[in-house]
């Protein structure tokens, strides 16, 4: 009998983080997908990380998985942006050459112990009595301890170009539809959402010469926290705009787009709208912009970021045609439109865990997300909290405040979606804790201990936690007097001059100081990497507004500390309505935190069943755990 400990459907960016980490900590490992070939696929932009984004790639390098180093292994432009902003809202993103990392991805998951990789479909989920069992693949059956299911765009995947519409997960790629069939049987309420793409124009057939060129940073800041610097040559894009007649002809031929004539239901995706819908919702404006952005080095593959369209064939060349630049550029591939099936995400526990077959984890497009970045994080989670279950042990749980991907899954769980989710700074309240440069030192210590990060990077760590130890120590008790060299630099950064002795820390605070203003005035402790002097830098400019925060983490912490039992029974509450008593019993939160971030449930509520919860029960009533 095929028996595996774990088996992950699908390879996409939650299906490869699930099954390395599954893998990784020990667990015997099936990773079972439509089509080898296409392991670690980019469906859409060539580019990982963005806004919010960044932050999540940043998080699963430091828990131990793969996607950052991977990316950091194929850019070929480096950019940080909102780096005019502050540190809690400047993320990271990088163009990747989108074939060199599938075929970096597909080697490190063939190089993996403990995981085997097969090529088939899961048509079908083996539930038992409530629990999963295993897999059918239409030619036999495949029997695990747990499955994570990643299967994307493809479940009950719709491609629309135009007016036709076709079964599809992926242009060229055949849907899943055994497996949406077999969720509904088991009891799952499924939603459906659309995304799109653009089409993919060759370089050869673009002038360039009326561009504007965009680089990347000049001092590239790669993802990963091991990464030294990028192993690729780095290139431009480009910059062009839609105009007045491109909008003409998109609004002459709306009622052949599926969007507008009603063909496609389905929920899209709000920050990443497709150009027709831009040309509606945003009526008033003259130009939208567009990046041209290379698919790779050496590829002649463009994709004009910024024109996702599922409108037909002919009316994308018209409107390719009016753009300054393309006027004769050639495609590659036209854009289109997908709709798939998306699990309801109340359906799960944070854990990733679904709350009606037990060993059952749902990881990336499934649960409602829209990115690769969203994808990796839930994925890098289920896996992990999948090899938990084999051994027996209690799953991994990341909170709002520790983590953008506490965020992202506390979200999905707790509120749910009626639309594609894609992760924003905006979304996170403690986003001057959780920032890019230290999620090395908030979750490399859970990454370390689950047996994901090598000893070697978290060894790493531990240094830099000490260099930023000693280096706060030492700016607090090294004071600077008014001196020559002192107030010369001073000057030049337009700060007030010293008259009177200071600490190397108040000197710090001033808005216009920076680490290489003192170091310009005096020598600083040896031995502190750079990046512990650039956390310093942030912790002792932020200090009051940090402070704050973690005061507000603390008392966040209180109502996440009480537990709800498994079994509880809410209909016992009487003095709330029934409409609260229901969403409560339906949802079953883990604790009181989650229970007040359900929508509709009042602070009243919350009172209510903290006494419930804390009040002793006679030992005959006691809920099970
Ligand atoms: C046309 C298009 C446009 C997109 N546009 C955007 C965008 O603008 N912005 C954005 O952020 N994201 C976009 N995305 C979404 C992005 O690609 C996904 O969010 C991300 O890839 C999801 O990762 P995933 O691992 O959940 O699934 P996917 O990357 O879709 O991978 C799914 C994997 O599962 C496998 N699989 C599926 N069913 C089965 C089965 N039954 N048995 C075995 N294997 C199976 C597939 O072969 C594939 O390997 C777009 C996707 C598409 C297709």
């Amino acid at each position: 009998m095929n028996k595996f400990d774990v088996i992950v459907i699908g390879a996409g960016h939650a299906g490869t983080e699930a099954s390395c980490a599954s893998a990784r900590m020990g667990a015997k490992t099936l990773l079972l997908t439509l089509d080898v070939d296409s392991i670690g696929r980019m469906s859409c932009n060539p580019a990982i990380g963005g806004v919010g984004k960044g932050q999540l790639v940043k998080e699963i390098d430091a828990l131990g998985g793969v996607m950052a180093k991977a990316a950091d292994a194929c850019a070929i432009q480096f950019r940080v942006l909102n780096s005019s902003k502050g540190m809690a809202v400047q993320s990271s993103r990088a163009q990747v050459d989108m074939r060199k990392y599938e075929r970096h991805i597909r080697g490190l998951l063939r190089r993996q112990k403990n995981l085997k990789i097969r090529e088939g479909e899961a048509k079908g989920l083996i539930i038992e009595e409530g629990r999963v069992s295993g897999v059918n693949t239409g030619d036999g059956n495949l029997y695990a301890e747990c499955v994570v299911v990643c299967p994307g765009t493809f479940l009950d995947g719709l491609i629309h170009i135009g007016l036709r519409h076709f079964s599809g997960g992926r242009i060229n790629e055949r849907a899943s539809i055994g497996l949406a069939d077999s969720l509904k049987k088991a009891g799952f309420s499924l939603l459906r959402f659309k995304t799109g793409t653009c089409p993919r124009l060759d370089k050869n057939s673009i002038d360039f010469s009326s561009l504007a060129r965009q680089d990347g940073d000049i001092v590239p800041r790669p993802f990963s926290f091991s990464t030294v610097k990028p192993r690729l040559k780095q290139i431009p894009c480009h910059i062009t705009y839609t105009n007045k007649k491109t909008h003409g002809i998109i609004r002459s031929n709306l009622d052949r787009s599926p969007l507008y004539s009603g063909k496609i239901k389905a929920t899209g995706v709000r920050y990443c709208p497709s150009i027709e819908d831009k040309i509606v919702k945003f009526g008033d404006k003259e130009r939208h912009q567009i990046f041209l952005e290379p698919e790779g080095l050496g590829v002649k593959d463009i994709y004009p970021n910024g024109i996702s369209t599922s409108l037909p064939e002919d009316v994308q060349l018209k409107l390719l045609a009016s753009i300054p630049g393309l006027e004769k550029s050639r495609v590659i591939r036209f854009g289109y439109g997908i709709e798939h099936a998306v699990v309801e995400p109340r359906q799960v526990f944070p854990s990733l865990e679904t709350k009606l077959v037990r060993n059952l984890f749902l990881a990336g497009q499934i649960n409602g997300t829209t990115g690769y970045e969203e994808a990796a994080a839930q994925g890098l989670v289920a896996g992990i909290n999948a090899a938990l279950r084999v051994r027996g042990k209690d799953p991994l749980i990341l909170d709002r405040s520790s983590s953008y991907i506490g965020v992202l899954i506390d979200d999905l769980t707790t509120k749910g979606t009626l639309e594609p989710y894609r992760m924003f700074t905006s979304r996170v309240e403690y986003r001057l804790i959780l920032r890019e440069d230290n999620a090395d030192l908030r979750l490399s210590k859970t990454g370390f201990d689950l047996g994901l990060l090598p000893s070697n990077a978290y060894r790493k760590v531990k240094k830099k936690q000490e260099g930023v130890k000693n280096g706060l120590l030492f700016l607090r008790a090294t004071r600077i007097s008014p001196g020559k060299k002192v107030n010369a630099v001073l000057n030049c950064a337009k700060s007030a001059l010293l008259k009177n002795p200071v600490t190397l820390e108040e000197l710090l605070r001033r808005p216009q100081i920076g680490i290489k203003d003192l170091r310009a005035m005096r020598e600083l402790k040896k031995g502190i990497s750079e990046s512990a002097w650039q956390q310093i830098e942030t912790e002792i400019k932020y200090s009051g507004f940090i402070q704050r925060q973690l005061k507000d983490v603390e008392r966040f912490k209180n109502l996440e500390k009480i537990k709800i039992p498994d079994n509880f029974d809410y209909s016992r509450l009487s003095g709330i309505s029934s409409e609260i008593r229901e969403k409560l019993a339906r949802f079953k939160p883990l604790n009181l935190g989650q229970a007040s971030r359900i929508s509709g449930v009042t602070p009243a509520a919350i009172s209510l069943l903290m006494v419930y919860v804390a009040r002793p029960k006679p030992a005959s009533a006691r809920y099970q755990h």
